[in-house]
């Protein structure tokens, strides 16, 4: 294996110099081979509430600088087994959300045409769809872990078919989705109907809802996880609107009653083992935020994600 090129030293460039990259980990351009690409996509045209997701990359990689190298939770240096790189962002068209989805994906195509997974900072959560679309495309239809007080799979809004709240319903319609192994976690908060449900079901989800940590243990609900997901790939979305709006004030459709931080990594590092191909985090809104709460949480998040993909604990492909 080459040399792997982690985060710049912080005992020669203090954390808040250097390099603005995620982790102040090196460019794609400055390696030959990545791993993990962390990749940004400031688009937030498709939201339903408060715009700002587009501001959400910055953000997270702002909040990136201060993570270290080694994850005593599970016991491993995430950025030293694996070639881990900023590959910058993915430019999409702002105005022109079918453009958008057809650039996102052709750019997520391009940098995991070497097998390179993709970990996205969002963004809103109409990009999930180009991402499935790129990830099912190289591992056929994939289970989804999708972390989120919403359901995300409704039909449309003001009649249109593609926006931050149905990427869900389209990556099913188009046969993205292995419907045997589709989960949603952090469920809450007020439906449109009853009927929601039904068609959430109907579509291949499962949903462990945020109460249920009301009377179950996080241990108790990640063995669920698992039997669900199985072994086969899995695709992670995370929005970041899952946590609590105290965990989270940085984000466009806030709902009380969240999941706190620990609760959603201590979800993330349950994966460890399983065959994680891809990951999202989106809907980070920073105009929203205060304090850096939100894009500190996310860069944890991001971090937890890419620490489960470690060789060490990954099932092989
Ligand atoms: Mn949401
Ligand atoms: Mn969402």
């Amino acid at each position: 294996m080459a040399d792997i090129l982690g985060p710049e030293d912080s005992s020669r460039v203090p954390r808040f110099a250097g390099t603005p990259t995620f982790a102040r980990l090196p460019r794609l351009d400055q390696v030959s081979h990545a791993d993990i690409a962390v990749v940004g996509v400031p688009f937030d045209s498709g939201v339903s509430y408060r715009p700002g997701a587009r501001f959400g990359p910055a953000h997270i990689r702002a909040a990136s600088k201060l993570l270290r190298p080694f994850n005593p939770a599970l016991g491993l240096a995430p950025f030293a087994h694996q070639q881990v790189a900023d590959a910058g962002d993915i430019a999409v068209n702002p105005f022109d959300i079918d453009a958008a989805i057809t650039e996102v994906q052709a750019g997520a195509g391009d940098l995991s045409s070497g097998g390179t997974r993709l970990l996205t900072l969002g963004g809103d959560h109409t990009i999930a769809l180009p991402l499935l679309r790129a990830a099912a495309s190289a591992h056929g239809p994939i289970g989804v872990l999708h972390f989120d007080a919403h359901l995300d799979t409704w039909d449309t809004y003001f009649g249109a078919p593609y926006t931050h709240g149905t990427p869900f319903r389209r990556a099913s319609e188009e046969g993205l989705l292995d419907p045997e192994r589709c989960l949603h976690v952090g469920i809450r908060g007020p439906l449109y109907a009853a009927d929601d449900l039904v068609q959430d079901g109907a579509l291949g989800f499962q949903i462990i809802t945020a109460d249920s940590l009301l009377t179950l243990p996080v241990s108790t609900l990640v063995e669920r996880m698992r039997a669900r997901l199985g072994s086969g790939p899995i695709y992670v979305s995370v929005d970041i609107d899952v946590l609590d709006p105290g965990f989270a004030p940085g984000t466009g459709t806030p709902e009380a009653g969240g999941l706190a931080s620990r609760e959603l990594l201590a979800f993330l590092r349950g994966l460890a083992g399983l065959r994680l191909v891809g990951a999202d985090i989106v809907e980070v809104a920073p105009a929203y935020d205060h304090a850096e709460i939100t894009g500190i949480a996310a860069a944890r998040v991001a971090y937890e994600l890419i620490s489960v993909m470690a060789p060490q604990l990954m099932a092989p492909s």
